[in-house]
């Protein structure tokens, strides 16, 4: 709900200024740096992971909120009162502001790289970072579009990388160019989410300690499949560098 008032109201408006009322509200940042970070920016997209709403600033900064148990936001003209506890304020060139009113600060506000690298930071467990498998199904069956893209939607899933999308599909043994999966390959392909989430958290994201059989050691130009040898291709789709095996990935 959170996020769809986000959606509704604060994005896509030029951020004049934002000011921390109260810092116990931040989590692992300066009131200074989390006000130079916002300022003139403006809000591109809203994502919620649980409790957790990622706000992108762009692609490798994004702002970070838990509303907790009290916390709400409130979107207001400038002019208006301001709510009581409010905690941070971001104004807008528009005229409004959105205010983080959190009485009793359960709530929590901060910066990160992506909704992925923060989800793995804080070891929230693949279980959280995905819906079950009967939601991820009914997300992605009936889709037309590539493969490809759809998991890194942050609409559609929460904290899939472009790396750990290509290991995945690797895994899961399908084309990232593959259209309209059948339900046998999205099962599948679900699976070796959880499997990649589990070993990305168990290794601390650090990719040098993933298994030899993963893709990702061996995502480099001219490097080969470590299942069958193939040499590994590479190519752009949708603007992002996907590597897969010609070999067991193939498009049917
Ligand atoms: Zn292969």
């Amino acid at each position: 709900m959170a996020r769809r008032y986000l959606e509704a109201t604060a994005l896509h408006q030029t951020i004049q200024a934002a000011e921390v009322k109260d810092g116990r509200i931040l989590a692992k940042v300066s009131a200074t740096v989390l006000e130079e970070a916002l300022a003139g920016k403006e809000f591109h997209s809203a994502s919620r992971h649980g409790k957790r709403l990622f706000l992108k600033l762009h692609d490798s900064l994004w702002l970070t909120l838990h509303l907790g148990l009290t916390g709400s936001l409130i979107y207001q003209e400038s002019e208006a009162e301001e709510p009581r506890h409010t905690r941070l304020l971001v104004w807008f060139e528009n005229g409004h502001r959105l205010a983080f009113d959190d009485p009793r600060i359960f709530g929590e506000v901060g910066l990160a790289k992506s909704p992925a690298a923060f989800l793995v930071e804080r070891k929230i467990g693949p279980d959280a970072l995905l819906q079950d498998q009967e939601g991820f199904l009914t997300i992605m069956s009936g889709r037309n579009g590539l493969i490809k893209p759809a998991l890194l939607n942050q609409n559609l899933i929460a904290g899939l990388g472009n790396l750990y999308a290509d290991e995945a599909l690797f895994q899961a043994g399908i084309c990232p160019k593959t259209r309209g999966l059948t339900i046998e390959q999205l099962i599948a392909l679900y699976s070796s989410i959880q499997e990649v989430l589990k070993t990305a958290l168990s290794t601390d994201a650090d990719l040098s300690k993933l298994p030899d059989s993963y893709l990702l050691p061996h995502r480099h130009p001219g490097d080969t499949c470590p299942r069958d040898g193939a040499l590994l291709r590479h190519e752009k789709i949708v603007g992002r560098t996907s590597y897969f095996c010609p070999e067991h990935q193939k498009k049917e």
